[in-house]
């Protein structure tokens, strides 16, 4: 094998957690190499159409992808802080540019549409892949591998064990974006019918620095809540354009950088992930819910008269899919308990956030600050596998909490500077 194929760190997945790793083994010096599927980088963060950052950790513990993202962001007017002091406000198409600006390293090699056929290995040792790109293979040499897939196809294919501990299915979502909407006009209408600046938040007399105005608003089917808007659904539903499922959960932000855009973190659709002809059925039924809302907007929301729809993500919403068995399975009472660990990839304190099919099924349950341990993210079946973001070896509550971006990314950075310290 040609000594250029040899590298101390493989990444698959160049999603959300991916990119914080492949940044800070690149940083650290390590010879590294990123795969992804697709022909950008960001993962939910693109393709999924996902925004913003939530804001989660309450110390700045494994945050210098963050930080210098939100820098680099900055640049290219992809950014914007709302009023909550919230800077994790992107434009999911800018971040394309910006995720290839922020990972523009020497000793790191990017691998577009490029996945994994075969995985060399021995009991305990991952050894080496053959890599499908494009229609070549390519024979790749690492000392460790990551699996950053947000599905754990890598771990799955290496044959490791996963997590079984609740039967639940929490929606996935399909996002979307209008573009072509009177933003001064729709935050008019929304700051006089919603003065519950918990669920709707605008800049009301304040402007970002391209002078303007940005909002969020929210309304589900869930009663917990008074939800201003649910007239405007209710009414929707009676008339015929909506149906009542549509309801469910009904979410919209502007977006930074992206002139008169709205982007919505909806529908919600069935998640069927065991059986691939329903799967795929769900997302024909999201592009209809899609139709149905945006034809909804045009009719009831001012502002929203002239929209037409510019992005359907190409990556589902998926939740939660696949967890991986590590050394350590962060139990949603570590999270309750505020449990100390020795080494905490994160400080944070984002709520557990489970999204049911049931009305009024949906769980919001704030917790105290909690960390996490690096050994929920180092495979139980070999010692050169680490896994990070969404598939990390957690309870199924406690990722439900760990799955927000800030969370994913630090353990991205703790990962790469665990190797980069322990193991190189
Ligand atoms: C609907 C929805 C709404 C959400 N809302 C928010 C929010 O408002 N704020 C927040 O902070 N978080 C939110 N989250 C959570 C957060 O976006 C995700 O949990 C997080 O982005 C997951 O990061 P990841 O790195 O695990 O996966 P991803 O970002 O999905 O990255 C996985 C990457 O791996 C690539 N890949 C997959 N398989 C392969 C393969 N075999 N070979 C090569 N590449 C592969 C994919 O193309 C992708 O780029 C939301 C999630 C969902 C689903």
């Amino acid at each position: 094998m040609k000594d250029e194929l040899k590298y101390d760190v493989v990444i698959i997945g160049g999603g959300t957690s991916g990119c914080a790793c492949a940044y800070n083994c690149a940083k650290k010096g390590l010879k590294t190499l990123l795969i992804e599927k697709n022909n950008f980088l960001g993962g939910l963060m693109t393709a999924g159409l996902v925004i913003p950052v939530m804001k989660s950790s309450i110390e700045d513990i494994n945050c210098d992808y963050y930080n210098k993202l939100i820098d680099t962001a900055k640049k290219y007017s992809a950014q914007i802080t709302y009023k909550d002091k919230n800077d994790g406000w992107l434009n999911p198409e800018l971040l394309k540019i910006v995720l290839e600006d922020v990972l523009n390293f020497d000793n790191l090699e990017i691998l577009f549409e490029t996945t994994v056929s075969e995985v060399k290995k021995n009991s305990d040792h991952i050894k080496s892949l053959v890599l499908n790109s494009g229609l070549l293979s390519v024979p790749i040499e690492a000392k460790h591998f990551i699996d950053a897939t947000g599905s754990a196809e890598f771990s799955i294919q290496c044959g490791c064990e996963l997590l079984h501990d609740n039967d639940m299915l929490q929606q996935n979502s399909l996002r979307f974006i209008l573009g072509n909407v009177n933003i001064e006009e729709f935050c008019h209408f929304i700051v006089q019918v919603d003065s519950n600046e918990d669920i709707t938040n605008t800049y009301r007399n304040e402007r970002d620095t391209n002078n303007k105005l940005h909002f969020t608003t929210a309304c589900t089917w869930d009663s917990n809540k008074t939800w201003a808007l649910d007239k405007y659904l209710i009414k929707g539903v009676e008339d015929g354009i909506l149906k009542d499922t549509d309801r469910a959960y009904f979410q919209l932000f502007s977006v930074a950088g992206g002139d008169n855009q709205v982007a919505f973190n909806c529908p919600r659709i069935n998640n069927y992930k065991n059986n691939p002809f329903m799967y795929s059925r769900e997302l024909i039924n999201a592009k209809r819910a899609i139709w149905r809302l945006y034809n909804f907007v045009k009719r009831y929301f001012p502002g929203f008269q002239n929209a037409i729809i510019t992005n359907i993500a190409t990556q589902t919403g998926i939740r939660e899919q696949n967890r991986v068995k590590t050394k350590y399975i962060f139990k949603k009472d570590d999270m309750i308990t505020s449990k100390s660990f020795d080494n905490p990839v994160l400080k944070a304190n984002y709520s557990i956030d489970i999204h049911s099919d049931k009305k009024d099924g949906s769980i919001l349950q704030k917790t105290n600050s909690y960390e996490l341990p690096i050994e929920s993210l180092i495979s139980a079946d070999f010692e050169n596998l680490y896994v990070i973001g969404k598939i990390l070896g957690a309870e199924f509550e406690a990722q439900s909490a760990l799955r927000v971006q800030k969370s994913c990314m630090s353990m991205g950075e703790a990962i790469a500077k665990y190797i980069a310290k322990n193991k190189i």
